[in-house]
């Protein structure tokens, strides 16, 4: 296991140039309700009433009457030791940047600065009429709230059946195709467009270090079991006592 660390800092020394793909898995030691997860939100609730976009359009109360489970605790989610570790990695300039398939808005939060969120993200929520914006958690009461202009209130993330942010998408896309390490963290990476990265990724040449409690793919050139909040400080320890020694 030591090897393992050690190995795996060497090579993002070396190479630098790594990009982080993060999933609920990152975020679920911060305490955010996972959706796919067994347990998970989308267990209880079906998406496909709750969170499409049709749905929504017809009747946003739907979605609204889940607000109080995340929307309204956003303050209380605070960012967790692997979301500062990537923090870490970005001020050593080893990582270049985090991609994200989170909506929960941590890793600004914890200070990462290039963070591409390809869900978007619930910090906004906008007006459907005048584009206003509110920023979590001062958004008006009310189950679907509405805009002082009188028009409904959407947050800034996909909902199913909506496409997803086109620049977010072609940034995640550009990154993957010219690192030259990727991190998989917390990710099953089995929704697209996020599965294709790491696939990119190894086509172009990088090298990809899983992070996970189960490993999710089986290409991977590196798989570091464990939780991301234990795994990735560990990293930065060991790149740190390397560089420092030389
Ligand atoms: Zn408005």
């Amino acid at each position: 296991m030591e090897n393992l660390y050690k190995k795996v800092a060497e090579t993002m020394i070396n190479l630098k140039q790594c990009v982080a793909l993060t999933g609920a898995g990152i975020s679920e030691e911060s305490g955010i309700p996972t959706f796919r997860d067994k347990g998970g939100l989308w267990g209880k609730y079906d998406p496909m009433v709750y969170a499409s976009i049709d749905v929504f359009m017809k009747d946003p109360s739907k979605y609204w009457s889940l607000r109080d489970l995340f929307i309204k605790n956003y303050d209380d989610y605070k960012p967790n030791k692997a979301h500062y570790a990537l923090k870490d990695l970005e001020e050593m300039e080893i990582l270049r940047c985090v991609i994200t398939q989170n909506i929960d808005g941590l890793h600004i939060k914890a200070g990462s600065k290039n963070v591409i969120e390809i869900h978007g993200s619930i910090r906004e929520i906008f007006c459907l009429k005048c584009n206003k914006k509110y920023e979590t958690p001062n958004i008006p009461d009310g189950i679907p709230p509405y805009c002082s202009c009188g028009g409904v209130l959407k947050p800034n993330t996909v909902l199913f059946g909506e496409e997803l942010p086109p620049e977010a998408i072609m940034k995640a896309k550009h990154e993957s195709m010219t690192c030259k390490i990727m991190l998989l963290i917390g990710t099953s990476a089995i929704v697209y467009p996020a599965a294709s990265l790491p696939h990119l990724a190894q086509q172009n040449g990088a090298q990809i270090v899983e992070i996970n409690i189960e490993r999710a793919f089986p290409n991977a050139d590196y798989y570091i079991e464990g939780k991301a909040g234990v795994v990735l400080p560990k990293i930065v320890d060991t790149i740190r006592t390397i560089t420092i020694d030389r």
